[in-house]
């Protein structure tokens, strides 16, 4: 969270323009099938991928700002863009600067990787698999498809009804990442798979690591699981895994249905790409605020607070979010200037309410800094929702609220952990803001004598440092270091 502004995210009626307004009925170009695409012409999936880009970059933590880093995914990118079916589509490849493992599309052609995926990627074919799997989904249309279901129709709906009514409710759940974090089916993924297989393989990268990066992905989320004190089989709600449901098993049958497409299909370079991302920043980046478990802490803006158990935290530019398991309860976080003379019971109701007027409104304390609560019971096409909102003055004219949504038959029942959160905001020292550092991965040769304990000794997981270098290296199943490999490392 930067705070650089206070404009919220909208998702928009889904760009759909002038084009194919009696719904378009088509043959796919990639997978060959029939599909219906709604109201969404090619035109109209470039103009959504256009509206909704910047949004998007801003909500996954901004451009990874490494220039080298991104012409190298760029030049990858449209290696593999080359073999796609749809040239028409201006295809873009962002590195996104967010620590968690994920990649994405948006139609038209707009590809995503995370920072943290490419340091978890063994080699070039692996970012490959995953850039060509993302060109899969914008070839087969899947977005279009789905605008084109009456399942997104509905889930729409959904989003544009929480985003109306007061300011106070607005934008609750239509954040870009909510609309594009929803994962594909199945058979989506398969398609995209197929097709990713298809491009890659014909690009000359061996196939072969689309599975081995899954695997790499599952091992990744059973220590994540660990960490988390959960059930290893259980999986990470953001992560790729999430977005993209998919199996070795299934990413087997794509390639074994392709065999024989491409049979010089055998680079994998992995030196060339770990000369790319030595040095990369690893894990949050501080000066966007760092989830530490259920903690949020920003060390430029001093503050911290923490959700409750079972939340998970999603951390943009311009807000916090986090959402319970079945994503029924959400909490907003952001920052707004108030001049200093306004209260905050009148800035809550005047300000951020408009028009609805709040029940219980009163000032309260919350560790030394004035603010003040009330609540609403909201209409909208989908039903009720509560929204309570607290606003708290930081310092100066600095105002941090967050806004509470649950819908009213659960609203008693997650009172007390949502009051908990309001009041563990709370300033942070500039001793503990300074000790909070970025983690850079770097790239080194093993020395004989070298240990697995003594090469991940610096990284950020504590006692799964082991564990996750095993993870980062391909080490998994007790594999053993040999002199002279090079190995990725996390150090301070
Ligand atoms: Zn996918």
């Amino acid at each position: 969270m930067a705070l650089t502004r206070r404009h919220f995210l909208q998702v928009g009626a889904c760009g759909v323009g002038a084009g194919c307004l009696g719904g378009c009925v088509g043959t796919n170009r990639a997978t060959g099938d029939t599909s219906f695409t709604g109201l969404m012409s090619i035109e109209d999936d470039i103009a959504m991928g256009r509206e909704q880009h910047p949004k998007l970059v801003k909500e996954f933590g901004g451009e990874y700002e490494n220039a080298k880093l991104q012409s190298y995914v760029e030049r990858l990118g449209n290696k593999a863009a080359e073999y796609a079916e749809y040239q028409e589509f201006p295809y873009k490849f962002t590195i996104v600067n967010s620590p968690i493992i994920n990649a994405f599309a948006l139609p038209g052609g707009f590809v995503y990787v995370s920072r943290g995926l490419l340091s978890y990627a063994s080699n070039e074919a692996e970012l490959m698999g995953v850039i060509s799997h993302e060109i899969g989904h914008v070839n087969a249309r899947h977005t279009a498809e789905r605008v084109g279901s009456t399942q997104l129709a509905q889930g729409l709906l959904l989003l544009g009804t929480v985003a109306t009514g007061s300011s106070a409710v607005a934008d609750v759940g239509s954040s870009v990442a909510g609309l594009v974090l929803q994962s594909f089916s199945r058979e989506q993924e398969f398609e995209a798979d197929s097709l990713g297989i298809r491009y890659m393989s014909r690009a000359g990268y061996d196939p072969d690591m689309m599975s081995t990066f899954l695997s790499t992905l599952r091992e990744y989320s059973q220590v994540q699981a660990k960490i988390n004190g959960k059930d290893p089989s259980s999986v990470d709600e953001t992560n790729l895994m999430a977005t993209h449901p998919r199996t070795v098993e299934r990413v087997q049958r794509a390639k074994d249905q392709a065999v024989g497409t491409a049979p010089n299909a055998t680079l994998v370079n992995r030196e060339q790409f770990l000369g790319q991302i030595d040095g990369m920043l690893y894990g949050d980046d501080p000066s966007q605020g760092v989830i530490d478990g259920q903690t949020f802490t920003h060390p430029d803006l001093r503050f911290r607070f923490t959700v409750p158990e079972g939340f998970t935290m999603l951390n943009s530019p311009e807000q916090v979010v986090a959402f319970n398991e079945d994503r029924t309860v959400s909490i907003v976080f952001d920052g707004v200037t108030v001049p200093e003379g306004r209260n905050m019971a009148t800035y809550l109701q005047r300000d951020w309410s408009g028009d609805v007027t709040l029940r219980d409104l009163e000032p309260i304390d919350v560790n030394g800094m004035p603010g003040a609560t009330g609540w609403a019971r909201l209409n909208g096409q989908q039903g009720q929702a509560d929204v309570r909102g607290v606003a708290i003055r930081h310092g100066g004219d600095q105002v941090y609220r967050f806004r509470f949504v649950t819908q009213p038959q659960q609203t008693d029942a997650f009172s007390e952990r949502l009051r908990q959160t309001t009041y563990s905001f709370a300033r942070i020292s500039a001793e503990t803001a300074n000790a909070i550092k970025p983690h850079r991965l770097l790239v080194v040769p093993v020395q004989s004598g070298d240990t697995v304990a003594g090469l991940s000794k610096h990284m950020p997981h504590g006692r799964y440092n082991e564990e996750m270098f095993r993870v980062l290296n391909d080490l998994v199943d007790g594999r053993p270091l040999h002199a002279g490999q090079y190995v990725k490392t996390i150090v301070l």
